[in-house]
């Protein structure tokens, strides 16, 4: 039996304002014939009873009245079950308006609006459409997905946005309007063109001349303005500059004329304040491009940072707790290959330019909600501080650290040497050569070769599992294969499993070298220096962190290790040599 033969039906008024619908019934409610009575259900009534609500005020209900065996809910996708559960939700609609229909997880998001990823679109005011309720898509339903309550009891640390989104799923239950900021974005592509954006409905676009001297006006007369970047993805190739003057109005200049480049260097070198989203990764893209760039006074993800460390910072989630614009970060920046070569063709920029608008729109609209927060919270100063230490981490990574070449040679040359030995040892161990240590080639020497118990990982997110090789996979192998060979006597079968754990312990080493010379001695390096980004806002403590350079080169000094490496002396003769 797939399913339990239990109809648990949905509970409450369906004319609340409110409809909360959840996958299907567990074990408890499958006993109950209630749905969310179990620890789901008092997460549940714990988020609403925060903003005020309790179970009476909203109808509860599922996609699927039935509980699937093991709780799978993948069960279900193939049985009428699951679709007579939707029908029924069809129905009501034909009666009952909600104002706002919760979608409980990824499976109530992806039936309710045709959208997948629910740490996307978490927080986001959707509508209601999609395969399974394309006849509602006109009538803009009012969709909040958040995430499923059983994710919450696993993951506290994502307690705190779950209890946000009941926060708007609060505020908008008071009406049916999807009330989208309207954003108008020039864009100073060929003649020019005005984009303008609602919410998640297609951008109008139309004709526009761009007025270059009418533009650079206004935003010099604007006080504060946001900038973002568009560039490829690990090089300093931009593809356009943003300015956003409010949340409804942005100016977008691509990079590909000297007019465009007038424009930005005025604007960028004038003494108008200007907002970024972690702007040490654009001011170090406009540096390197040769721009002069004055006044970077604000920094939406180091204000996030002041405001809540413990919250994620990225410019998507905070989107989604500040403005009501819907998720869009794969708008247009999906269709960006990862070199310049894919962008020296006649490639259509016109979503990429788009979703820059969006963003530099938002972008000041979250500066400002965050201001007024920090002034409330008593916050400024110790923001302002946090602002000037991002300068200072700025001139640092730019700066880089001098390496020493002489020995950065020796190094490699010892690192070598150790792991050409490694790899004798283990092709002798493991009876033929080894072709590498990636996760393929080890999962089939250790567990289809050497019949080691196959070590699975589960991918927190879709819960999906595989088999891996990985360090905690090894790891745990070895503490197998040391258990096992405290069991054994004869001297045969002990030199066997022996063999097994020299096998883990070469694989380990063997990567470790591997991770030694990719990450810290065949490295690029800026006239002798290794560069980097510190992300003054990277840590919960407060802790900088660190990474490669904004194009890819570099290092992330954080993490240079400290073992030592045996170093001979034709090294060193061998280096001398070369640095004669
Ligand atoms: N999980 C659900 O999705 N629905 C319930 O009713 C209970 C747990």
């Amino acid at each position: 039996m797939l399913i339990s033969n239990r109809y648990v039906p949905a509970e409450g008024n369906p004319a609340s304002k409110i409809w909360l619908i959840g996958e299907a019934p567990g074990w408890h409610e499958d006993q109950e014939c209630r749905p969310f009575v179990g620890d789901s259900g008092r997460e549940l009534e714990n988020a609403l009873s925060r903003v005020g609500l309790t179970r009476d005020d909203v109808f509860i209900t599922n996609l699927c009245h039935y509980r699937p065996v093991g709780n799978k809910f993948e069960v279900l996708l193939k049985h009428d079950a699951l679709y007579e559960g939707i029908h029924e939700i069809r129905n009501l609609l034909e009666t009952y308006r909600p104002n706002v229909i919760v979608a409980l997880g990824a499976y109530p998001l992806q039936f309710l609006t045709g959208k997948q990823g629910i740490g996307k679109y978490r927080g986001s005011i959707l509508t209601l459409g999609g395969e399974h309720f394309s006849e509602f898509s006109d009538h803009k339903i009012k969709v909040i997905p958040t995430y499923h309550p059983a994710f919450i009891l696993r993951n506290r640390g994502n307690q705190p946005v779950f209890s946000v989104d009941f926060q708007r799923i609060r505020f908008d239950a008071e009406f049916p309007e999807l009330r989208y900021t309207e954003r108008e974005i020039y864009i100073a592509d060929g003649v020019g063109y005005k984009a303008t954006l609602i919410g998640n409905e297609p951008p109008i676009v139309e004709e526009h001349p761009f007025d270059y001297g009418y533009w650079l006006e206004r935003v010099l007369s604007t006080p504060i303005v946001s900038s973002d970047i568009e560039s490829v993805k690990g090089s300093t190739t931009i593809l356009c500059v943003g300015f956003g003057l409010s949340a409804n109005l942005g100016v977008v200049i691509p990079h590909y004329d000297a007019k465009h480049r007038e424009f930005i260097s005025c604007v960028l070198s004038s003494k108008v304040e200007k907002v970024f989203h972690f702007g040490t990764y654009d001011v170090n893209v406009l540096l390197d491009n040769g721009y002069e760039v004055n006044n970077y006074t604000h920094d939406t993800l180091l204000q996030a940072h002041v405001l809540a460390p413990e919250l994620p910072r990225d410019l998507a989630y905070l989107v989604s707790i500040s403005t009501r614009e819907p998720y869009f970060k794969e708008d247009g920046r999906k269709e960006i290959p990862g070199n310049i070569k894919g962008w020296s063709t006649k490639r259509n920029k016109k979503d990429l330019y788009i979703y820059n608008g969006r963003d530099i729109c938002t972008t000041i609209e979250i500066h400002f909600v965050q201001v007024q927060e920090l002034l409330e919270d008593g916050l400024l100063n110790y923001y302002q501080y946090r602002m000037r230490s991002q300068h200072c981490a700025i001139e640092i990574g730019r700066n880089g650290l001098a390496r020493d070449m002489e020995r950065v040679g020796l190094l490699k040359l010892a690192i070598e040497k150790k792991r050409a030995k490694l790899w004798m040892f283990l092709n002798k161990l493991a009876g033929r050569r080894v072709r590498n240590v990636a996760n393929k080639e080890i999962c089939k020497l250790l567990y289809d070769e050497l019949g080691l118990p196959a070590r699975k990982k589960t991918d927190r997110k879709t819960g999906k599992q595989t088999v891996t090789a990985d360090e905690d996979a090894i790891v745990g192998s070895m503490t197998y294969v040391k258990n096992h060979i405290s069991k054994l006597k004869r001297a045969d079968a002990i030199a066997a499993w022996k063999a097994k754990l020299g096998v883990l312990t070469l694989i380990l080493q063997i990567r470790e070298c591997e991770k030694q010379l990719s990450s810290y001695i065949n490295i690029s390096d800026y006239g002798g220096r290794v560069r980097s980004l510190y992300k003054v806002g990277g840590t919960e403590t407060g802790r900088w962190s660190n990474s490669k350079y904004v194009d890819e080169s570099g290092l992330n000094i954080q993490t240079i290790p400290r073992v030592s490496v045996k170093v001979e002396e034709w090294m060193l003769v061998q280096v001398a040599e070369s640095l004669k």
